[in-house]
């Protein structure tokens, strides 16, 4: 195991100077263990916003919000968590000037120069395509970008999105560089206070029964979906369609299908209830169908990897794979 000054080390790195949990932090952990406990209720909101990136204790907060969580442990809790601190990062952007957008993205790690002439943005290209892979709608994709000094253009709506997006890539990649047994260690004197969060928060986890539907023919792309879904990660609106569209047509019950959506961050029960009921034509009378391979692909939202239906040339539809898997299971 490492030392404590090891650990210390680490965190203060991470953090950017924190070095004493127990002595000038405690207040601040204080204010973030009330903001995880007013968290365990979807609908209840903790009043301010710790994760202003305009405040030079957004960075420190987070990270120790994360080491936190790794000592709470609980995926789905973890996911809910991530995504409002996204949301209080993207709310904090909402009156920032232009021309310090760059400088407050430049300080989440994002290079990006601002053209005062134009007021748009230049992003590198990989950081475009790394943050933008989780928002669906082509104003994202890469091949509807304008470029100059191969870099992408954008305006300050989508640069919040785009600096949103690349702070939840980086605290995932944070979470799993903390180690659980030190972070035990490390925040032993608080464990009663997370223990408790920990209980109450279990007992949110909503275990999804997929019935008789035969999910071992599921695509790759719904099963990831669905693995989102109950990992508590937020989806895409396309995967959202695309996955309650397959689960209706291969037979899965409403009542199911509301099931996997309970876990999702954003879940509210009667906003998912009206769009999965307008999915499956209960509103407008129209059933629908999954997008097509191809709408999925240029979404971003395909994960086809080396999986030999996918990758066969007559495949166009997730429904055409589930169709082809079963007859195989079948056979053998
Ligand atoms: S090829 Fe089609 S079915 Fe397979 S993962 Fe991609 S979108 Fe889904």
């Amino acid at each position: 195991m490492e030392s404590s000054g090891t650990m210390e080390d680490k965190i203060r790195e991470m953090t950017g100077g924190f070095s004493d949990p127990f002595g000038d932090s405690s207040e601040r952990i204080g204010r973030i263990i009330r903001f995880l406990d007013d968290s365990i209720v979807a609908k209840n909101r903790y009043k301010g916003n710790l994760y202003d990136l305009t405040k030079n204790e957004w960075k420190m907060t987070s990270i120790l919000t994360l080491w936190l969580l790794k000592v709470i442990d609980l995926d789905y809790f973890t996911s809910r968590i991530i995504y409002r601190i996204r949301d209080g990062m993207e709310e904090s952007l909402q009156n920032v000037r232009d021309e310090d957008l760059s400088i407050i993205a430049e300080r989440v790690g994002i290079p990006m120069e601002f053209s005062p002439a134009e007021s748009f943005y230049i992003s590198r290209i990989p950081i475009f395509t790394k943050s933008c892979s989780r928002i669906s709608g082509s104003t994202f994709r890469l091949v509807y970008q304008s470029f100059r000094d191969n870099g992408v253009l954008s305006n300050k709506n989508k640069v919040d999105k785009i600096i949103r997006e690349y702070a939840v890539i980086q605290m995932r990649d944070i979470m799993d560089e903390i180690d659980r047994e030190n972070a035990v260690k490390y925040f032993e004197s608080y464990m009663p206070d997370l223990e408790g969060i920990r209980q109450k928060a279990q007992k949110l986890i909503t275990p999804v029964d997929l019935g008789d539907v035969d999910t071992s023919a599921f695509p790759p792309c719904i099963l990831h979906f669905i693995s989102d879904a109950k990992n508590g990660v937020n989806i895409p609106h396309m995967g959202r369609f695309a996955m309650v569209s397959f689960l209706n047509k291969v037979g899965m019950s409403e009542e199911d299908i509301m099931k996997i959506f309970s876990s999702v961050p954003d879940f509210s029960r009667k906003i998912t209830e009206y769009q999965v009921k307008h999915i499956l034509g209960e509103i407008s009378g129209i059933k629908y169908t999954p997008p097509k391979c191809e709408t999925l692909r240029s979404n971003h939202l395909c994960y086809m990897d080396d999986d030999p239906i996918c990758n066969s040339p007559n495949m166009k539809h997730p429904l055409t794979y589930y169709k082809i898997k079963k007859q195989a299971g079948k056979k053998s």
